[in-house]
Order: C-alpha cells, then structure tokens, then sequence
C-alpha cells in the first residue's frame, strides 16, 4: 500500500503530538491502571512516578488509582499540571514508558467504538497519519479500554489488601510499644476525643441558637399576620354595619 492511499484510509482521525505540552501543563490527575504498574515496576519507572501516586475512593463502590502533585496548600488543593512534566525541556520524564492514558490521549475506546476525549487537543489535524499510524494509536485506545476494565476488577480488592496491611503494621507498632507509651498514646487520642466532642456540642448549640432565632423572627411574622386579619375584619364589619 502507497503513502498515499494510507493516508486516504486514515483521513478520519489524524493527530500527531505538538509538543506543546498543553496537555500535560492543563491536567491535575492522571488516570493509572494496573497494566501501567505492571510495566513500571518491570523497567524501573516506578520509582520516580510512586511518590506522586493516590488511591481515590468513588463512591458509592468504585476506587481508582491516579497521578498527582501533591497540594502544597489548602487554597490549591488539585495543583494542575503532572508531577512527571518537565517545564523547562517540555519533555515527560517518562516519555518512553508514559502511562497508557497518555499514550492513547485524545482517542479512546468504549468496546464499540472509538472517540475522542478532547477535541480541542492542538495535535488533532496536525500532519498526516497513516493506516500504520491510525491502527497503533488504535492499538493503545483498545489497551487502555482493557486496562480501564481490569483495573476496576482489581483496584478495590487491592485496596482492601492496602488498607488491611496498614492496619495490620499499626497494630503490630501498637503491640511492640512500651506500656507508658501506650499509655501516653492513649491519653493522646482520648482528649482529641474530647476535643472533638466538645467542638461538636459548640456547633450544636450554636445551630439551636440559630433555630431558636428563626423560630422567633417567624413568630414575630405570624404576630404581624395575626394584627393585619384582624384589623382586615373589623373594617369589614364596620362596612357592613354602615351598609345596614
Ligand atoms: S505522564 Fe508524561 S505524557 Fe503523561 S501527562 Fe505526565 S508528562 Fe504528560
């Protein structure tokens, strides 16, 4: 097949990556699916991406694993822009071993057919594409959809084993305490306790306060009410008098 007549095939999608580096300045998490751990974790990438890693709970049953910069106040709590980017050289630090959302960005998959997921991305219509070109960026949508299904299979099962391990490490630095530290541990948590409790009974006073007040002020409406019926009435009996 010529260029040419790949080309034709693949008029229907065409993008090639700018390098603009808008996508990766923009975005404030990145989805990451088990295949990428997998992949990570046999070439070595994990050690720079695991401590940008979060498990984020979707309720009402779905955990995902995702991509992020740590916040580094309260005001900005979702800083956007990926941890792994590099501003300077507009380069990903992980550009050979990007995480399969990446790789696959702006198609995707739903298992029937294939769509875009950002029609404003620069890349969309830049250069050509051949049928070469369009079946690996196919390729990369297809994994993606399997590693999307996988990964919510696996994610909340491997979250439990987390959560599990934690607690278990936490009762074992709990058992290998001294006794006075245990104590003072526990002292710790029993006056947060307190602390807690004491906050909670301020907040409920102060919505009672607040209820009471608005009970008055409606009070103080249904007084009005009451004084305007009955001035209303005995004009109306004085009316009708004066019309006997
Ligand atoms: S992992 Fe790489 S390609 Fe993906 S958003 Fe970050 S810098 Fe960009």
């Amino acid at each position: 097949m010529s260029d040419s007549e790949s080309v034709k095939e693949s008029k229907k999608f065409v993008h090639n990556c700018t390098k603009c580096g808008s996508c990766c300045e923009k975005w404030s998490e990145i989805p990451i699916y088990i295949e990428d751990l997998q992949k990570w974790i046999a070439d070595g990438t994990i050690h720079p991406v695991l401590p940008f890693l979060q498990i984020q709970e979707t309720p009402p049953a779905y955990v995902r694993l995702i991509m992020k910069k740590p916040a580094t106040n309260e005001e900005d709590p979702n800083p956007s822009g990926c941890p792994l980017y590099d501003y300077k050289n507009k380069i990903c630090n992980i550009y050979s071993s990007m995480p399969l959302y990446c790789a696959s960005y702006p198609l995707a998959y739903n298992g029937e057919k294939f769509y875009l997921v950002d029609r404003d991305s620069p890349g969309l219509g830049n250069g050509i594409m051949t049928a070469e070109t369009l079946e690996s960026a196919r390729e990369r949508a297809r994994n993606q959809f399997e590693a999307v299904s996988s990964s919510i299979a696996i994610l909340p099962l491997l979250y439990t084993m987390i959560i599990s391990s934690i607690m278990q490490k936490s009762q074992e630095a709990m058992a290998s305490l001294s006794d006075e530290d245990q104590q003072q541990l526990e002292e710790l948590l029993s006056k947060s306790k307190d602390d807690q409790e004491t906050e909670d009974e301020t907040d409920s006073k102060e919505d009672n306060q607040e209820t009471e007040d608005e009970t008055d002020s409606q009070d103080e409406w249904e007084d009005i009410d009451d004084e305007e019926n009955t001035e209303k009435e005995n004009t109306e009996k004085e009316n009708t008098e004066k019309e006997e």
